[in-house]
C-alpha cells in the first residue's frame, strides 16, 4: 500500500524503532525490498535519488512500476517511494509525478533560504498529503573529498526547520555517505540528544546507514532516530554475488546467459540485507 511517510515515523518514534530507507536502482531491487518488507510484515521506504530516478527513466516510471508491484504483488505493508536528496525542482517534479514523500536537502544553501524553500515544499506536499524530509548540517561522503567526521548540525538551526512542519529531519552528527574511513571518531551523540530534546518527538533520520557498528544504529534509534537510510551496503552485496557468478563460470553453464538468472544471486544478497537491517532497526512486524 503505498502511504507518505509520516504516520509510519511517528509510529516508530513512538514505538522506538525505525524504518529502514532501502535505495532502488531497477525492477530488481524494487521488487527484492518490497518482498522482503512483506514477508517480514515490515513498513519500508523506497529512495530514489535524482540520479536513480533518470536512470531509471523518469520519476513517473518509477511511481508507475511501484504501484504495479504493489498491486500484483498484493503487499499490503506501508510502502513509501521517498526522493532522496531532492534539489528544489527535483522535490517538485517528483511530487508531481506521484512520490508519497520527498526529501528536499537545502543543506548547502544558508539557513534562511533553506527555510523559504523549504516551506515552498510544504506548501505543496501539504496539498497533496506528502511528507517532508529536510536536512540541516550537511551529511559529509567520499564524493565531497570529506574524511575523518563528518558535519555536525547546529541544534538551534535543527528547530528552525523542525518548526516549519516538516515530517522528518535529517541531521549531521558525524555520519557520512558510502564507506567510512579507518579514522572516523563516530557518531556524536551529545549532540543527537540535544537535536531531540530541542524538536520534541520529531522523527529523526540517519543518513549514511552503511558501516555505522550495530550498537551506535542502536543507540541512535533509542535518541530519536526513526528512519534510516541503507544505499551503498545493498550495493556493495548486489555487486558482489554478481561478480561471484560469473567467477563461478555460471553463465557458461546451460541457460546461465539468461539475465534473469544472471540477476537472482544479487537479487537474493539485497533481500538479505534488507532483512538484517529489519531485523536491526527492530522494523519486523510493525506494519
Ligand atoms: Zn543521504
Amino acid at each position: 500500500m503505498l502511504v507518505n511517510a509520516k504516520e509510519m515515523l511517528l509510529k516508530a518514534r513512538e514505538e522506538g524503532y525505525a524504518v529502514g530507507q532501502f535505495n532502488i536502482n531497477n525492477l530488481e531491487w524494487t521488487k527484492a525490498i518490497i518482498e522482503t518488507a512483506q514477508e517480514n510484515n515490515s513498513p519500508v521506504i523506497l529512495g530514489v535519488s535524482e540520479g536513480a530516478g533518470k536512470y531509471m527513466g523518469g520519476f513517473k516510471t518509477v511511481v508507475g512500476m511501484v504501484n504495479g508491484m504493489l498491486e500484483e504483488l498484493n503487499i499490503t505493508v506501508p510502502v513509501a517511494i521517498h526522493l532522496d536528496h531532492g534539489s528544489f525542482e527535483g522535490a517538485k517534479s517528483a511530487m508531481q509525478a506521484g512520490f508519497s514523500s520527498v526529501m528536499f536537502d537545502g543543506s548547502h544553501y544558508q539557513i534562511d533560504e533553506n527555510i523559504t524553500k523549504t516551506l515552498d515544499i510544504i506548501e505543496i506536499a501539504n496539498e497533496n498529503n506528502i511528507s517532508v524530509e529536510a536536512e540541516v548540517g550537511s551529511i559529509g561522503g567520499e564524493e565531497d573529498g570529506v574524511v575523518g567526521a563528518g558535519e555536525v548540525a547546529d541544534p538551534n538551526e535543527c528547530k528552525k526547520i523542525a518548526d516549519l512542519g516538516v515530517s522528518m529531519l535529517a541531521a549531521g552528527i558525524g555520519n557520512i555517505h558510502g564507506k567510512y574511513p579507518e579514522n572516523w571518531t563516530g557518531l556524536n551523540f551529545d549532540v543527537l540528544k540535544q537535536i531531540q530534546d530541542i524538536t520534541s518527538g520529531m522523527p529523526l533520520v540517519l543518513h549514511g546507514g552503511t558501516g555505522i557498528p550495530n550498537d551506535m544504529v542502536t543507540e541512535s534509534i533509542s535518541l530519536g532516530v526513526s528512519k534510516i537510510n541503507v544505499n551503498t551496503e545493498c550495493q556493495i552485496v548486489f555487486t558482489e554475488a554478481t561478480r561471484i557468478y560469473f567467477e563461478e563460470g555460471k553463465d557458461k553453464v546451460g541457460k546461465g546467459f539468461d539475465p534473469r538468472k544472471v540477476l537472482a544471486p544479487g537479487y537474493q544478497a539485497i533481500k538479505d540485507v534488507v532483512k538484517e537491517k529489519m531485523e536491526l532497526f527492530g522494523s519486523i512486524n510493525k506494519a
